[in-house]
């Protein structure tokens, strides 16, 4: 594809854009903003924007306690499903509760009890720095058994897999990586490098945050053991919107949430005063979820469920590698550097994505 810095050029694509009538489900009230922050806080659908009132008015102010009979308690899990569709997952394999690092802590900490006897933790220096706090908290919590070990990426752009495949042996408990890095946006080959941690008795876990809503990803496909990810970014769920996790299904009954709450007690209403975990994932939620918050995610996971992640995944390849050859044309001369993968290779690591699907027909 030749590209034109044209401004004609740049309006012939979004002519030819077939996800651009979902920009008005979302308020855009600032025609001059160019937002690019959508990695950190996603815009406002509409869609959320109405039910926020409904849910203040009617369902808190008019149902009152009712409203936990009607769609509460079962937001966690009825949510879960939508996202687990946008991974690749089971729909009751993946939860929605409290914050991506909570939620990192509940898993490490389980992880690291079933992988009893093997001392090492593996992760690398692009990684988000909160899950590096958290693997080091869980570590002090464990009583100091286990050693982090940080691999380097050699630029700061590429994950470093040959040393990380290396470092896989007997005494590695668990492989833990962001997998699309927020540094540089390079994302790993999760089948491949969770197919070398199975194949030396790890688990592996892998942070979505910056991959759930912006990239197709299979888990199942993958066999991926647990995964966190955050819905505040590309699933526009609203500032500080609680966050999800995936345990695979038959991991479900041998993992045990360290943060045992009454919210994961079999039987809630009962008040037993001794814990009984919940079947299924419910036991990996804690206290009460902050319902508001929580019910506003919905509305963004439905857009994007709607508008199916291959398309858009099509379409940020297109407008990523125009920006990029934008800044060849423009700011390379000047003196400006890239700070991504420069192969959408990279960028999209799986091999059925590579070509996108959908709307490559309908794209010049
Ligand atoms: C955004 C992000 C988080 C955020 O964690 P919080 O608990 O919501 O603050 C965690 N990990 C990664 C990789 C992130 O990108």
């Amino acid at each position: 594809m030749t590209i034109s810095t044209d401004l004609a050029y740049a309006a012939e694509l979004d002519a030819q854009d077939p996800c651009a009538h979902f920009r008005e489900r979302f308020l855009i009230d600032d025609d001059n903003l160019i937002y690019m922050d959508g990695n950190s806080l996603g815009r406002l659908p509409h869609e959320a924007a109405t039910l926020s009132t409904e849910l203040i008015l009617q369902q808190w102010g008019s149902r009152l306690i009712r409203s936990w009979n009607e769609g509460w308690f079962t937001a966690p899990e009825r949510i879960g499903a939508k996202i687990a569709e946008l991974i690749g997952a089971q729909e009751d394999e993946v939860i929605v509760a409290d914050s991506t690092s909570v939620n990192l802590f509940k898993l490490v900490v389980a992880a690291l009890r079933h992988q009893a006897g093997r001392p090492q933790i593996l992760t690398d220096d692009l990684n988000f720095p909160s899950d590096l706090y958290i693997l080091q908290g869980a570590i002090e919590v464990l009583d100091k058994q286990h050693q982090l070990q940080v691999v380097s990426s050699v630029d700061g752009i590429y994950g470093p897999v040959a040393e990380l495949q290396a470092r896989l042996n007997e005494q590695t408990a668990l492989l833990t990586l962001s997998h699309t890095v927020f540094k540089s946006g390079y994302m790993y080959d999760m089948a491949a490098l969770t197919a070398a941690a199975h194949a030396a008795g790890a688990l592996v876990l892998w942070d979505l945050s910056h991959s759930v809503g912006a990239v197709p990803v299979d888990l199942n496909g993958a066999n991926v053991d647990l995964a966190i990810g955050c819905t505040y970014k590309y699933l526009n769920g609203g500032p500080g919107a609680p966050a999800f996790l995936y345990v695979r299904r038959d991991l479900q009954k041998r993992l045990f949430n360290p943060l045992s709450g009454w919210m994961g007690q079999r039987d809630l209403f009962g008040f037993d005063l001794n814990y009984q975990p919940a079947s299924g994932l419910r036991h990996f939620l804690t206290g009460t979820p902050p319902v508001v918050s929580l019910s506003l995610i919905e509305p963004g996971v439905d857009l994007l469920c709607e508008a199916g992640i291959e398309l858009l995944r099509a379409k940020s390849v297109r407008q990523t590698s125009y920006l990029i050859d934008l800044w060849q044309a423009e700011l390379e001369p000047l003196g400006f550097t890239l700070k991504s993968p420069r192969e959408h290779a990279y960028r999209v690591h799986t091999s059925p994505w590579d070509t996108p699907r959908d709307c490559a027909s309908t794209w010049p």
